[in-house]
């Protein structure tokens, strides 16, 4: 087996952009999710390493010293970050000629040919789920025979067939991720702003059967088929995981979807109740009353929601399955129960004006969940939000971040300026958090629990440092202007 490392590069300062982050930005708060993806196959390679450099504020010398002690680097890349993690690349190449760089993640499964031409020292891609492959080519299997790899041969690009998506028995025998964390990652550096920290996250299954157009993961990497551990297996993780962190508070289920299939979450629920350990997930609004309290009364503490619009059209438009009536009830049920939501928003989806803008702050208002996010439109390749924004010239920009990782609008409409839009995201946070309601709850929040306070108060800085920053971002940059829609097609 060539020596492995696996690699989330340095970019930007705070960027949380690894391999478990399915947006990939500077946050407005420190968040740095799991890089979970990397660590599967790591558990695999004997005498492999993960790094991961930006929760540890590696720079990019110190990582290439580090790289350059390896046969074969797995880098995980993404479109906000790719021309730096070329630059990373090239920089690892020239400090060791003979190490093969191996690209892996959405972008370059979309565009894998691309990928190979605007990185020439990548060496090989690997497209969508790479656990299996990667181990192939650090056993040095012939290249020819490993499904889902993109390579050089001479001038052309050679794809071969794609790899087959990893069936549910076959997810029950992967090595549990969290042994890779034990010994590779210091789980105190990771954070997410609505988990208690420390956290610890993982995934029961991959895929979603939802077919969001703008979401990246299940259109490009994992598909729509919800592929699933067994409960008794997941169970086995999770039984071992305060052993592996004492001080862990809370374990996420990062699923796209955990309650997509709600017997099987009832199942998991009921398994790992009597551990007693606190747990939260990403669910879709539409879950019944009856698995909520299972889930509720076995530990879930708070769901990641896509509420994503207030608007039904918009809903229809990105085709997210569940309508406001739904959501409402939904939202409802949680709040009776006392399971937490972390809401999330989109602004500048297909049909967004300053109407629907206005209408989404309303009903997140109306929903009102404990945090909220908002995010700008980011049309990745590989995505039907993708290819509509192109055909119709309403990609604004190239770059979906700025030169500090933050997210800039990379769509602008004849009727609704990315200005506009950009604009909008500091409203829409101030609407919600700067409410008479909204601050006495959180008041008494801080004043019942003395580690929310400290966290409330450390966000509460971060939140306003990013707003201020995002103000100048955009005071200083050129206004975006729209770019004719491109020829080339997305290869996935
Ligand atoms: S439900 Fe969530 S994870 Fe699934 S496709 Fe929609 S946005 Fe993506």
């Amino acid at each position: 087996m060539k020596r492995t490392l696996f690699l989330n590069p340095p970019s930007y300062e705070d960027f949380d952009g690894g391999a478990g982050s399915r947006y990939q930005a500077t946050r407005e708060v420190w968040s740095f999710w799991y890089p979970t993806w990397l660590c599967y196959p790591a558990a695999l390679i004997p005498d492999s390493r993960v790094l991961d450099a930006p929760p540890l504020g590696l720079g990019v010398p110190e990582t290439v010293a580090i790289a350059r002690e390896y046969e074969m680097v797995v880098l995980h890349t993404s479109t906000p970050s790719f021309r730096l993690d070329a630059q990373t690349a090239a920089s690892i190449k020239a400090a060791r000629p003979d190490v093969t760089i191996v690209f892996v993640g959405g972008h370059p499964t979309a565009e894998p040919e691309r990928s190979l031409r605007e990185a020439p020292a990548a060496d090989v891609v690997v497209r969508k789920e790479f656990d299996h492959a990667v181990v192939d080519l650090a056993a040095g299997r012939p290249i020819a025979e490993i499904a889902g790899v993109s390579y050089r041969d001479g001038a052309r690009v050679v794809h071969n067939p794609d790899v087959v998506p990893l069936h549910s028995a076959a997810l029950d025998a992967l090595p549990f991720v969290t042994d890779v964390y034990a010994r590779d990652l210091d789980y105190k550096r990771y954070n997410s702003p609505y988990c208690h920290y420390p956290y610890v996250s993982l995934y029961t299954g991959r895929g979603c059967p939802a077919h969001c157009t703008f979401c990246l993961w299940p259109q490009v990497t994992t598909g729509h088929s919800y592929r699933t551990r067994s409960p008794e297996n997941v169970y086995e993780e999770v039984r071992r995981m305060p052993r592996l962190f004492p001080e862990m508070r809370e374990v996420f289920f990062d699923d796209d979807t955990f309650t997509a299939d709600p017997a099987r979450a009832r199942a998991i629920a009921e398994r790992i109740g009597p551990l007693g350990i606190t747990w939260s997930t990403n669910s879709r609004a539409n879950v019944d009353c009856e698995t909520l309290k299972v889930l509720k009364d076995n530990g879930l503490r708070l769901f990641v929601i896509g509420y994503e619009s207030g608007n039904e059209s918009i809903l229809r438009n990105i085709k997210k399955g569940v309508g406001i009536e739904r959501a409402r009830r939904f939202t409802r049920d949680c709040h009776d129960l006392g399971i937490l939501i972390h809401g999330t928003f989109i602004l500048g989806l297909p049909g967004e004006t300053r109407e629907t803008i206005a209408e989404t702050m309303r009903f997140a208002r109306e929903m009102n969940p404990s945090t909220i996010q908002v995010s700008l439109a980011s049309p990745y390749p590989g995505t039907h939000f993708y290819d509509w924004v192109r055909e119709h010239g309403y990609l604004a920009v190239d770059q979906m971040v700025d030169t500090s990782g933050y997210q800039k609008c990379a769509v602008s409409y004849p009727s609704l300026s990315g200005e506009e839009i950009y604009d909008a995201v500091e409203r829409f946070y101030r609407s919600y958090y700067f409410r008479p309601t909204y601050i006495v709850a959180s008041v008494r929040k801080m004043m019942r629990d003395p580690r929310e306070r400290r966290r409330m108060l450390s966000e509460g800085r971060d939140f306003l440092r990013t707003m201020w920053k995002r103000r100048r971002a955009a005071t200083a940059g050129p206004t975006p202007t729209p770019v004719a829609p491109s020829t080339a097609t997305p290869a996935a």
